[in-house]
């Protein structure tokens, strides 16, 4: 079978390796209908480094369940599942509290010498607390937008959780990639009466204003911060989503907050420790977040999905086949396209 291999910096190759097959009684084996390529896929495809050993990728799919391990027993063979960025066995202390990121027996794919899911297949370990069975057909024209609870819909949703969004408050993006813009859809979900994106990119923007964004933000660093206190009377926002992981987001998001208000960090941080520790303290602001536990949220966010009330899957613009994979990556990387979707 074909799957999607990086070897090292700006390095990714379609390749064909070993069938994947079921090694544990909990496993299943799933055939991916489609997949796709995200942000955080650009951190090691730019910052990689020689010598490191080569790393399967892709850890958002949907597809269908083509056999399972002798312990399987919520799955059938020939259901159309959706796969969460990380395995999980449902069972455990942190999967009853719906952290599912922090199971005991969890994992997460394309990582970590992890099979990933930019290929035609792959092992599902754990596969009876990871795989969420979808009441749809594989071709359902809803499938951009359950493709995104793998990840970047429920990270999104995530990042408004952890920010304390709720009627009537003000909310604040950081971030114009695909979780930025499903945060802003989780924003307004939740009930967010001000939405401020901080982005520059016209396309990511134009989405944005149509997911429920009220403000839109350009500048950077201090022109960004004094922008966002103009916007909301010069106290703040109440919940900061910061959704890009440097430590210069990470300023932005202690400059934003208002005092006593909260910041959901989603982006992976490649900062060693929290900046503005001070103004953090002083202005008594919570920073939270982490992995979103998107196994959890599934069950909360699908039916809006199919009812139709939210759309995340309009951050999907372009699709390939897995040998458009490694062009995709250079796309995203880009700023070229927001989302990538692969139809293995
Ligand atoms: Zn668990």
């Amino acid at each position: 079978m074909r799957a999607t291999v990086m070897h090292g910096p700006r390095d990714v190759r379609i390749e064909t390796v070993p069938d994947s097959q079921i090694k544990e009684p909990t496993d299943a084996l799933l055939r991916v209908t489609r997949a796709c390529v995200c942000g955080s896929d650009l951190w090691p495809y730019n910052l990689r480094t020689e010598g490191e050993d080569a790393q399967r990728m892709g850890h958002e799919a949907i597809g269908i369940v083509e056999d399972i391990g002798s312990e399987v027993q919520t799955l059938k063979k020939g259901d159309l599942v959706v796969m969460p960025f990380a395995f999980s066995d449902g069972t455990c202390v942190f999967c009853h509290e719906h952290l599912h990121t922090a199971c005991l027996h969890g994992g997460f794919f394309g990582n970590g010498g992890m099979e990933g899911a930019q290929a035609e297949a792959l092992r599902i370990p754990q596969a009876d607390g990871t795989l969420f069975v979808l009441p749809v057909s594989p071709e359902d024209p809803l499938m951009p937008s359950l493709l995104t609870l793998s990840d970047v819909m429920g990270t999104g949703h995530h990042a408004a959780v952890v920010a304390r969004v709720a009627p009537g408050k003000i909310a604040a993006v950081i971030g114009d990639g695909a979780v930025g813009l499903c945060g802003v859809i989780a924003a307004k979900r939740l009930g967010a009466e001000q939405i401020i994106l901080l982005g520059r990119h016209p396309d990511r923007i134009a989405l944005a204003r149509d997911f429920g964004a009220t403000d839109i933000v350009t500048g950077r660093g201090e022109d960004a911060i004094a922008r966002v206190l103009d916007l909301t009377g010069g106290l703040g926002a109440h919940a900061v989503l910061e959704c890009v992981g440097t430590d210069q987001a990470m300023n932005t998001a202690v400059g934003i907050a208002r005092a006593g208000g909260a910041i959901g960090r989603v982006g992976v941080p490649h900062y060693e420790t929290v900046p503005s520790a001070g103004p953090l303290f002083f202005k008594n602001v919570v920073v939270g977040g982490g992995p979103a536990p998107v196994r959890a949220y599934i069950e909360e966010l699908l039916p809006d999905v199919l009812e139709g009330r939210i759309d995340p899957g309009r951050v999907f613009d372009r699709t390939v086949g897995l040998d458009g994979v490694p062009d995709g990556y250079r796309a995203m990387n880009d700023r070229e396209s927001i989302k990538v979707m692969v139809k293995p």
